[in-house]
């Protein structure tokens, strides 16, 4: 076991303050946008809201604000519940083809009516800032370059801006969705952890999530994974967002009771979420310089370490 995490483990979990952590990883981004400006080259961002649904609506609000600070060129495009699917995937095309958008996203879920996966591979990989294109998919397999699920990398940032040490650690998902379940895994796998993924047919969840050095709760059921399931010691990142009896929001751990025997555990809110949307800009930032053929210079660019802290 690491340091880093074994230093908290008889002490009450240090929390994971991921909306400090996003900030940094702003600032990183802000600078990288300013490197490419002495190009002459603004990323593009163009965010595509189907519908009217409150959560998306917030979602893609905080989206376009992080991104206009971090002086990316955003346009939201809002498109009414009743759209076609071609109609949205004519949207999807012109995007495509417009050399000024270096990043598309189309927040989901999309209404009913609409073939979402088709959608996803409507959108040139390239430009695929969330990661779900069947290509970056495959990439992310492969462990070649591609684009990187949003959530997922937010959750590995959190992990190596704490220094904690994920080789050889065991890694627990709970949760198996495309969206964060299996790309986080895959994520810690490429980082030489050894994997679990749970799931709603798994036998005996409380006693893999006692294995977890790193328990990563990505379900969407509030409260679910209890203080006394997790292993002194363990890094907690809590990606649930569900609402509580009373209203507020919620994980999906016990965080009260987690905070009792981990060493480090996320918030919810102020986890997951922030990074979440700067590992989008981030993703905006790395589409954009590699369609221009800029990543050695954004490399060369590169703090030496310090903003890693
Ligand atoms: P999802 O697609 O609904 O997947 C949920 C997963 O949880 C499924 O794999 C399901 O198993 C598993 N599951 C359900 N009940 C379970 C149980 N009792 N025991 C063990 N596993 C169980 O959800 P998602 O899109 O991954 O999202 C998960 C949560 O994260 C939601 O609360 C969502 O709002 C939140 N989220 C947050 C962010 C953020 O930025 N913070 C981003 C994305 C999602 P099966 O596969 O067997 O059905």
């Amino acid at each position: 076991m690491s340091d880093a995490i074994t230093a908290g483990a008889t002490e009450r979990g240090q929390i994971l303050d991921g909306k400090a952590t996003a900030m940094a990883v702003r600032e990183t981004v802000a600078a990288r946008v300013r490197v490419l400006a002495g190009e002459g080259v603004v990323p593009g961002l163009a965010v595509v809201l189907v519908g009217e649904d409150p959560a998306s609506q917030v979602y893609v609000r905080n989206k376009d604000k992080a991104a206009r600070t971090a002086g990316i060129n955003v346009q939201t495009r809002k498109l009414d519940a009743s759209v076609s699917q071609a109609e949205l995937e004519a949207v999807v095309a012109e995007l495509n083809g417009d050399s000024s958008v270096n990043g598309i996203l189309v927040q989901l879920p999309l209404p009913k009516s609409l073939d979402e996966q088709r959608i996803v591979e409507s959108i040139d990989p390239v430009k695929d800032v969330d990661g779900l294109h069947p290509n970056n998919v495959a990439a992310l397999v492969q462990g070649s370059a591609g684009l990187v699920p949003c959530t997922p990398a937010g959750c590995i940032e959190l992990l190596d801006r704490h220094a904690i040490e994920i080789e050889g650690k065991n890694v627990v998902v709970v949760g198996r969705s495309q969206l964060v379940g299996k790309p986080v895994a895959q994520l810690a796998l490429m980082r030489n952890a050894t994997v679990t993924i749970c799931h709603s047919r798994t036998n005996d969840l409380a006693a893999e999530v006692g294995r977890a050095d790193i328990l990563v709760a990505a379900v969407g059921r509030a409260k679910l994974v209890k203080g006394e399931w997790v292993k002194p010691g363990a890094a907690v990142l809590d990606v649930g967002i569900n609402r509580g009896d009373d209203g507020k929001l919620v994980g999906d751990v016990d965080f009260e009771a987690a905070r009792q025997r981990a060493a480090w555990i996320t918030p919810v809110p102020g986890g997951i979420g922030p990074m979440t949307i700067a590992m989008l800009l981030s993703n905006t930032v790395t589409a954009c310089a590699r369609q221009r053929g800029l990543v050695e210079l954004l490399a060369s660019a590169e703090p030496s370490g310090a903003e890693k802290d």
